[in-house]
């Protein structure tokens, strides 16, 4: 099949060492056989006419007309089908499903968390639990996902493959670590396809466990292991989707502007907005915030990318972004070093050597500009003030990444620009941090009243590979 320009669509490596593939090819995989990122060979580009043509749509059908540029091997109906059934008032709350409302003069919040977890991994990861259900019921076969979380990627896994038919899941969490809420979140699925593991141990333990695994070629092909990490390339193209249905939101016609502030940890959404902008979308900033960790902003500031060790990262109260690397970053260093593979394996093989890079000195980092990307640092005191701010301005209550997100955007708003800042979790969430820039705790939405009160099922375990297999092979024994 031909996509509308009738060119097929096929997925490189951005370390060159892939032959091309086709999108369902790279769906389940994660990082490609030469341990790159996939990317699509030529990125599709929206005429004028068409953005004007896709004013008038829906969430719906808008994301259909975004991802079909990305898919040519899932027949339209299908894919339609798909799109359909993820995108309903049923599951994000309206038809809207990413609703823009006023904040201030010029300002506008994006609602991102409407979803079954209230964050705004489940847009993406909604879509990808219908999609591999698809996928794998046509190609006959099976899959077990393995994951580690310590909060929100793992509930939203869970609540997008949950009853599904062909896919088990195994999540690995930091036993004792999580939230209340977030633990009672994952912990409180019934269905039979969902395994929760908790391990005595910290996050990172987890990820060791989930790394070690992966590494074990043998296990991996003879138990058809799969990940849904943020570098799953399904999960960008549909974050791409609410970029262009913001814009269409708070703008009349094609000529005007706006810019996105974006609560920044594995560079998973800001990299659907760089590539909704690489599309044609006429987005002036892409403002990139950070918390402590601030990998990524200090990298826009100096051209320094330094990848922290796992005693650097601060637990900070918005721990979604607690990252010591950003897994999705060499996608858009990929774009920035104009499509040279041969420069991206340099750069990631200094990562791995000496843990950084440094191109303060190439002229692609010189002229980054062209990418509209700004950047900033929020931390745990002005978390607090801008969640208090908003609360007794506007009497709108914010959580921790959406405030990190406002307070580095309001940095860099420009007169007669709209600025769309993302908010991509509920306040209930983090209840903790609430209570302390507040003195008071957001109201439960509904369904969520007595969350921690359900039954709740998960299998205690040590941090050993042995006990994880054990528990796989028991779950794959007939
Ligand atoms: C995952 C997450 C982020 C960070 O998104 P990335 O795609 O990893 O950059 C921000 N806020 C919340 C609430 C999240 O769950």
């Amino acid at each position: 099949m031909v996509n509308h320009l009738n060119r097929k669509i096929r997925y490189l490596s951005t370390r060159g060492g892939m032959a091309p593939r086709s999108f369902t090819e790279i769906l389940v995989d994660g990082l490609a056989p030469d341990g790159g990122l996939s990317v699509p060979e030529v990125c599709p580009v929206v005429s004028n006419e068409e953005l004007t043509a896709w004013r008038g749509l829906s969430y719906r059908q808008l994301a259909y007309e975004v991802i079909r540029r990305f898919v040519d091997d899932v027949p339209p109906d299908d894919l339609r089908s798909l799109v359909d059934r993820t995108y309903t008032a049923e599951i994000f709350g309206s038809d809207a499903i990413a609703p823009v409302r006023p904040l201030t003069s010029g300002v506008w919040l994006l609602g991102l968390s409407n979803g079954p977890t209230l964050a705004f991994k489940d847009i993406a990861m909604q879509f990808l639990g219908n999609l591999f259900e698809y996928v794998l019921d046509r190609q006959g076969t099976w899959l077990n996902i393995v994951g580690a979380t310590s909060g929100d990627t793992g509930s939203s896994a869970e609540y997008a493959l949950r009853g599904k038919r062909n896919v088990r899941v195994f999540m690995l969490s930091p036993f004792g670590k999580m939230s209340a809420f977030q633990a009672a979140q994952m912990y409180s699925l019934q269905d039979p396809n969902i395994y929760n593991i908790a391990v005595r141990g910290v996050f990172d333990d987890c990820q060791d466990l989930v790394k070690q695994m992966s590494a074990d070629a043998d296990f991996k092909a003879r138990y058809r292991i799969g990940t849904v990490n943020s570098i799953n390339w399904a999960r960008i193209i549909a974050q791409i989707v609410y970029y262009f249905s913001a814009y269409f939101a708070v703008t009349q016609h094609n000529k005007q502007q706006v810019s996105f502030a974006v609560p920044t940890g594995n560079f998973g959404n800001v990299c659907a907005g760089h590539i909704a902008r690489q599309m044609g979308l006429p987005i002036r900033r892409l403002i990139l915030a950070t918390n402590e960790n601030n990998v990524l902003a200090e990298f826009f500031a100096t051209g320094r990318y330094r990848v922290r060790p796992p005693s650097q990262v601060f637990r900070t109260s918005s721990p979604s972004m607690d990252i010591s690397k950003a897994s999705n970053f060499e996608r858009f260093v990929y774009d920035a070093v104009g499509h040279d593979p041969a420069q991206v394996r340099t750069l990631w093989q200094s990562v791995e050597q000496t843990g950084a890079f440094d191109v303060s000195q190439e002229t692609w980092y010189q002229n980054i500009d062209r990418f509209g990307f700004v950047s900033g640092t929020s931390t745990h005191a002005d978390r607090l003030a801008t969640i208090r701010q908003v609360w007794k301005q506007q009497g709108v209550m914010i959580d921790t990444h959406t405030a990190d997100g406002l307070k580095v955007g309001l940095e860099y708003q420009e007169e007669g620009v709209p600025l769309i800042c993302e908010e991509t979790a509920q306040p209930i969430k983090f209840e903790h941090t609430l209570q302390e820039a507040l003195g008071c705790v957001p109201a439960r939405p509904a369904g969520f009243e007595r969350l921690e009160e359900l039954p709740q099922r998960y299998t205690v375990i040590d941090p050993s590979m042995d006990e994880v297999k054990a528990i796989l092979k028991a779950a794959v024994a007939p």
